[in-house]
């Protein structure tokens, strides 16, 4: 049998999946699972999540249940997929504690997707950064090698959180020997959907931002989040002429709609003047619940079946441990730790 590539792909359990988790990494995880091409993995980044929740754990339980039914639901197949749980994998807390050793502190200081998140945490942090959140990188970079990942399904702003990976590889190489693999990206096609904006037209839809629709919203919820989205602002009466590029609901339009030249002709009116935000929104509203739908109903079926997802997250955590076990021997052995074979 030809040897399959491997990918892993991970998500922090901070809360629940939302739709530019989808188009930014997890459609992309789903068109690899199902080529065939792969060996898919996926994990719940528990460990990772308390980086910034130290105080809070009952929410990262919580967080990992909704998120065990969120993979599931966005159609990562079990009998493709191996899914676990980092915590489950003490092996890569050894790796980090390694790789530490290669990373200089001004490295992670500059890492723009750090300083992006500490800024965006100000109120929290204040001036005081856990060390493990400023380190998390480094972990990263244990999630990645100790599969012996190449490519992975990463939304735009984990780019430099790859490059930092890449650079402990080398670095890793240069002083012990050939052991460790570098990893790129895999990116959606779709340039938008790389970092989709959020409902309130903030360039990043997150969890933490509250611009989001989430993968379980209810029929409802959608509706009431699409009719109360960002438009152009300029746009006040119907009969003035329109901005479709960064307009949230034509962007969403874009990446979520499948009658494309419905979606060419709305634009083309909306410039032009005639075409209402009300028209436009309502459209989006079909879309997104069309979208929605199998989405929320596999999440259903999955909850009431919690008992054979808890069976898939232990097996594949069993398995996902094999690996790294595998990928530590050959890191120590690399170290020269190795004193009573
Ligand atoms: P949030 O940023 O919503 O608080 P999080 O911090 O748990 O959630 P991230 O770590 O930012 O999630 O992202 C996890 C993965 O999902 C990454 O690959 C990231 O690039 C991707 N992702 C997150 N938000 C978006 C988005 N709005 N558009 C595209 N990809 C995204
Ligand atoms: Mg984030």
């Amino acid at each position: 049998m030809e040897k399959k590539i491997r990918f892993v792909s991970g998500l922090r359990p901070t809360g629940k999946l939302h739709v530019g988790h989808y188009v930014g990494m997890l459609k992309q995880a789903v068109e690899m699972q199902n080529s065939g091409k792969y060996d898919c993995m996926v994990f719940i980044a528990d460990t990772q999540a308390l980086t910034d929740n130290a105080q809070n754990p009952e929410k990262i339980k919580e967080s990992v249940k909704e998120l065990m039914l969120d993979f599931l639901a966005a159609g990562l197949d079990p009998q493709k997929t191996t899914f676990y749980i980092q915590s489950q994998i003490p092996e890569l807390s050894e790796l980090t504690m390694y790789y530490s050793n290669l990373v200089t502190l001004s490295r992670l200081q500059r890492n723009p997707t750090v300083k992006t998140e500490i800024k965006q945490k100000q109120v929290e942090f204040g001036a005081s950064v856990p060390v493990g959140f400023l380190t998390y990188p480094i972990s990263q970079a244990a999630d990645i090698t100790a599969f012996d990942v190449s490519v992975l399904p990463v939304g735009e702003d984990q780019e430099p959180i790859l490059e930092q990976t890449r650079e402990i590889v080398r670095t890793f190489n240069k002083y012990y020997g050939e052991t460790l693999v570098e990893p790129y990206g895999y990116f959606a096609k779709d340039k938008s959907a790389r970092r989709l904006v959020g409902t309130d037209g903030n360039a990043k839809m997150s969890k933490s931002l509250d611009n989001c629709i989430y993968l379980a919203d209810e029929p409802e919820e959608i509706r009431r989040k699409v009719m109360g989205m960002f438009t152009d602002p300029n746009h006040i009466k119907v009969s003035d002429p329109g901005n479709t590029k960064n307009n949230p609901v034509f962007i969403y339009l874009d990446i979520f709609g499948t009658d494309k030249q419905k979606i060419k002709e709305m634009k083309a009116n909306y410039e032009k003047g005639g075409l209402g935000d009300m028209v436009c929104k309502k459209y989006l509203n079909d879309v997104m619940q069309e979208f929605l739908k199998p989405i929320r109903e596999r999440r259903k079926y999955y909850e009431e079946h919690f008992e054979d997802v808890k069976k898939f997250y232990y097996e594949g955590s069993q398995k996902a441990r094999q690996i790294a076990r595998a990928t530590l021997a050959r890191v120590r052995k690399a170290l020269k730790l190795e004193y009573f074979e």
